[in-house]
């Protein structure tokens, strides 16, 4: 794959088009446009700007996502779950239920550590209230506020 293209009799030196034939497998032999992001002739689609409308761009951004493990939301999400468990080791250490040692290492972003036992009532208080479709079973949403005021 040759870069450049020498034209006007080897006085002017250029990008060449950088398309390929379909049926030889030879590289096009015209200079590529100084506009183009991909280095193509006009013929070759040098002008093209890539998607234009709103529709268009999402559309292209989601073809270009593989696995989606590393996109702004999936980290977010991921992060938030790993402070959240994070701190439900905190309970359990200041809770004395285990006898390890508190977790080494980065703390995860979106992370407070739990330490007191009012840190812990306030946590599973938190909790209690985040969970999708009220209090079905277990502890009653306004346990952990009785005789607290
Ligand atoms: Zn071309």
């Amino acid at each position: 794959m040759e870069k450049y293209i020498s034209t006007a009799g080897g006085r002017i030196t250029c990008l060449r088009c950088t398309a390929k034939s379909t049926r030889s497998g030879n590289q096009c032999r015209k200079p590529a446009l100084k506009t183009s992001r991909t280095n193509k002739c006009p013929t070759h689609g040098g002008r093209n700007k890539g998607p234009v409308t709103e529709a268009g761009k999402a559309r292209s951004a989601a073809s270009h996502i593989k696995t989606g493990l590393y996109t702004k939301v999936a980290i977010k999400e991921r992060s938030q779950k790993l402070a959240e468990l994070r701190q439900l080791a905190d309970c359990l250490l200041v809770l004395k239920m285990t006898a390890t040692v508190e977790t080494r290492g980065r703390k995860p972003s979106g992370y407070e550590p739990l330490s007191t036992i009012k840190d812990v009532l306030m946590f599973a208080l938190d909790r209690e209230l985040n969970r999708a479709g009220g209090s079905g079973k277990g502890v009653p949403k306004n346990y952990f506020n009785q005789g607290m005021d």
